[in-house]
């Protein structure tokens, strides 16, 4: 409200006031400028409206596409099981958990999901976290002190990255997916804790890391290996449990695992399971658990249900690999350039950010929804289509996919070479 300067008002109030708008403006300012900036180099990001979805259909501006671009792996967005339960918890409680954990918002749906998903990983206890960025700023946050060594992977998922900003470590990142470079980034610390961290699947490239290896090498330095199997979880490894267990490596070898529940298990949310000590230390100290709403118990609902889905489904890994082989053989055949990967994310690399909305057109145009990953989320000519398949897609989707692609223009650069 505006008030009169009344008399005990200081002289400059009104210059003060004026400092004020000016610094608010500049502020405003620099934001729009980056964002013109990132329009010049056509990088800008809009959310598309997704009218309806079902299974692996988008309804998109009243057009009913068939979707590559979710990260629903095993089809369980829309399962039976996982809506009744939802459908039960909120009935009974209400939607939202209403407080913190640590206030009253921890029912029993999270302490049952939490036991589940230890059991399932084969770790002393699990945490939950209402999103996985926030899991992972938390446990750099609470692990990690200033002087500490982080070493990461150069394409790590970005909440692992800005968690060890956030806890301010000195971070060395190696040479993607490179075990010998990261041991020469861990080698000769002494006295500082080092904390290695790797995504087990790599979200834009869909390839594994050396899990093995970056095992045995934080054995012989020392360090602690922490794994964000965002990716693994359900679709990875003996009963789906991921790709640190597909690796063989419990709980002495990689302490720290975290994943979420909003990819394979069709849900919301994240959890970080480990040692009994882990754990108690994170609901201690990671402000990111602490300082925020717990998950709707529905949803720990739906997740627990998630989870016994994707034990007992095992049909659906399988008929997950069976597209993924299908799709790699017909690009091949077409001489698609598909990155390395054995994974549901199947990117094919286009190289510029124009050329990846180009393709990304053009299978919209025939009835197609796969996402174009650009700059800065990949790096300066890395541009791609990230390709992603579920065991709710059929082989027919796979192949209208591939015919599809066959049809986009080929860069001029060269035949064969990236479309
Ligand atoms: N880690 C990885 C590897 C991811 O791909 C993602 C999701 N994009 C996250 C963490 C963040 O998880 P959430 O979406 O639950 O915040």
């Amino acid at each position: 409200p505006e008030h009169p300067p009344g008399p005990c008002a200081p002289a400059h109030s009104a210059d003060r006031a004026g400092a004020a708008d000016t610094a608010r403006a500049d502020l405003l300012r620099r934001l729009a400028i980056r964002t013109a900036e990132r329009a010049r180099a056509g990088l800008l990001r809009r959310a598309r409206t997704v009218e309806r979805a079902e299974g692996p259909w988008q309804e998109v501006g009243g057009r009913r596409l068939l979707g590559f671009c979710s990260n629903d792996y095993l089809g369980l967005a829309g399962h039976p099981q996982l809506i009744a339960a939802f459908k039960r918890v909120a009935d009974d409680e209400g939607v939202g958990s209403t407080a913190a954990h640590l206030v009253c918002g921890h029912r029993r749906e999270h302490a049952a999901l939490e036991e589940a998903l230890a059991e399932w990983t084969g770790r002393e206890r699990a945490l939950l976290f209402s999103s996985g960025y926030q899991a992972n700023l938390g446990v750099m946050q609470a692990l990690l002190a200033r002087g500490d060594l982080c070493v990461q992977d150069k394409l790590n998922h970005a909440s692992l990255l800005d968690g060890a900003q956030l806890a301010g470590v000195t971070l060395r990142r190696y040479p993607h997916a490179d075990a010998a470079a990261a041991a020469r980034q861990l080698a000769g610390e002494p006295g500082a804790g080092a904390l290695l961290a790797t995504d087990g699947v790599f979200s834009m490239d869909g390839d594994r890391a050396p899990l093995r290896a970056l095992a045995a090498l934080c054995r012989r330095e020392g360090a602690m290996l922490m794994v964000d199997d965002a990716h693994g979880l359900g679709v990875l490894g003996p009963d789906g449990a991921g790709s640190v267990a597909e690796a063989g490596l419990g709980v002495g070898e990689v302490p720290v695992l975290m994943a979420t529940l909003g990819k394979a298990l069709g849900c919301h949310g994240a959890f970080v399971a480990g040692p009994a000590g882990l754990i108690e230390g994170l609901t201690q100290f990671a402000r990111g658990f602490v300082y925020t709403t717990a998950l709707p118990p529905a949803l720990a609902a739906a997740a627990l249900a998630a989870v016994r889905v994707a034990r007992a489904e095992a049909w659906r890994r399988d008929k997950l690999d069976a597209l993924i082989a299908r799709l790699r053989r017909g690009a091949a055949e077409l001489g698609l350039p598909l990155l390395a990967s054995d994974t549901p994310i199947q990117p094919l690399l286009l190289g510029e950010a124009d050329a990846a909305l180009a393709a990304a057109r053009a299978l919209e145009e025939r009835g197609l929804l796969v996402g174009a990953i650009r700059p800065p989320t990949v790096p300066a000519g890395g541009a791609r289509l990230r390709i992603t398949l579920s065991a709710a897609h059929e082989e027919a989707h796979v192949d209208r996919l591939l015919d599809a692609l066959a049809r986009l223009p080929r860069a001029p650069a060269a035949a064969g070479a990236p479309v």
